[in-house]
């Protein structure tokens, strides 16, 4: 069992498509364990994305990333963080395939519906970033 978090990013919010992506995790087997609506901040996102702050298009994420709030979801599965990765696609949605969350639903490298954990570690810095224990309902 591991935990993995995902971000339903603006598009997803604007789209209307945050219960399809939902479903689908829900249809593979992963469990809701934590789930919130944030507004993101430029300094939990300079946080979040510190592997990204000297990119020239760090302003792009910001400005997309803080334009309404997010749900942020702990999930809970066999295998999760790689699992989860597999179904979300790589980061740009015109390359990722279809049958893919971003290949289905993403626009562009920017706009790609749905971040995911890369690493157990990352997932666990990610839980604590955006949950306290009393938010997460993990199985005992
Ligand atoms: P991933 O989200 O697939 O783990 P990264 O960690 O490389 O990918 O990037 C984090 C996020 O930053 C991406 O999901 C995307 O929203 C944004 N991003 C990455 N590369 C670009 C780019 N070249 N132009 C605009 N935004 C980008």
């Amino acid at each position: 069992m591991e935990k993995t978090i995902i971000i339903l990013k603006p598009d997803a919010i604007r789209k209307g498509c945050v219960g399809l992506v939902l479903q689908r995790f829900e249809d593979a087997k992963f469990r809701i364990v934590g789930m919130k609506m944030m507004q993101l901040n430029e300094a939990v996102l300079r946080e979040h994305y510190s592997h990204l702050t000297d990119k020239p298009f760090f302003c792009e994420i910001v400005d997309f990333m803080s334009s309404t709030p997010v749900v942020v979801v702990a999930l809970e599965g066999v295998n999760a963080v790689e699992k989860v990765r597999k179904m979300v696609g790589p980061t740009d949605s015109t390359q990722a395939p279809k049958g893919t969350i971003r290949g289905d639903l993403g626009k562009d490298k920017n706009q790609n519906i749905v971040h995911a954990s890369d690493s157990v570690e990352s997932a666990e810095r990610e839980m604590n970033r955006f949950f306290n224990a009393a938010e997460l309902f993990v199985k005992g």
